[in-house]
């Protein structure tokens, strides 16, 4: 790291006030880990959180104050699966605060805890573009993971804070009685739609579809992390017109050109969707933001048998 920045980070930690200690200073990288942090936390925990709901999670600009952020923090969790391998290890190392270094307790990766998808066969090599080594890395969106990754957060902090293990329990129940309610909702709602034969640009929505049996017949990248070709698309249009694919899968941070391109010439309707919690204005909660995604496909579904 640069010396000038390193010393900027040395002096901002050095002049924060000593405030009381008493909660779980907590950083996470993505604002879904971020929430769940906090339904299990509550008023025991300080959560801030790196990545801001609208932004793209593969790639984030490091900034002097993440690193005052997570060299105070006593629990770093990460979604893991190198989603944040191109920006996350530098902070770490910034912030000079080995508590939070993997393989220590304060850094949890909730990959960990969930079976990954998409794993490639054979080698993969990641300078040829392609971030998706160990699987795919957005297991939150199927709301079965989502019940896992908050309770093995909720497990990691009754380690580090055994004090209040108690009440991140009771939290974690309430939250995840919750969720199942609204896993009742979704289900009944993506019901008459299983089987349905979806395309999206990037693979981030292959558990949402495999917990809700839709099929991904193609992504607009040719592999992930690698841009549209246009040999690529000339197929992936072809494939979606004897499909009749109703709909594309778009994540909001990604550019819509060639998105809205495929969707006129093959009349599916383009999805703008939102990855995240605060993805979009009004999806404050996980359970949100899965309402808001299963209710634009409902809708573009319905528009589609008109
Ligand atoms: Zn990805």
């Amino acid at each position: 790291m640069n010396r000038t920045l390193a010393l900027a980070v040395l002096l901002a930690v050095a002049l924060l006030p000593e405030a009381g200690r008493a909660e779980l200073r907590i950083v996470t990288t993505t604002t879904d880990l971020g929430y769940f942090a906090r339904a299990i936390g509550g008023d025991r925990v300080h959560v801030d959180t790196i990545c801001q709901g609208p932004q793209d999670p593969h790639f984030v600009q490091a900034r002097p104050s993440y690193m005052v952020t997570v060299s105070r923090a006593d629990l770093l969790i990460a979604v893991g699966l190198d989603l944040e391998v191109g920006w996350l290890p530098s902070l770490v190392q910034g912030a000079r605060n080995p508590d939070v270094n993997p393989g220590h307790r304060g850094y949890l990766e909730t990959s960990t805890a969930i079976t990954p998808i998409d794993v490639p066969h054979g080698a993969v090599d990641r300078s040829r573009g392609d971030i998706h080594p160990h699987g795919n890395p957005h297991y939150w969106l199927d709301p079965q993971n989502a019940k896992l990754v908050a309770r093995t957060i909720a497990t990691r902090m009754s380690e580090l804070d055994p004090e209040n293990a108690a009440t991140f329990r009771s939290n974690l129940a309430s939250w995840t009685a919750r969720a199942d309610r609204a896993i009742d909702r979704w289900s009944k709602a993506m019901a008459p739609h299983r089987g349905t034969k979806i395309a999206s640009y990037h693979a981030t929505f292959n558990y949402f579809h495999a917990r809700f049996g839709l099929t991904a017949i193609g992504y607009l990248e040719e592999r992930p992390g690698i841009p549209p070709a246009p040999a690529h698309l000339v197929d992936l249009i072809r494939q979606m017109r004897a499909a009749r694919v109703p709909v594309i899968f778009h994540e909001t941070y990604y550019d819509q050109a060639t998105s809205q391109m495929v969707a006129s010439r093959t009349g599916a309707q383009l999805l703008l969707l939102p990855t995240a919690v605060g993805g979009v204005a009004g999806v404050t909660s996980y359970e949100k933001l899965i309402d808001h995604i299963v209710d634009q496909f409902v809708r573009a579904m319905g528009r589609a048998r008109q």
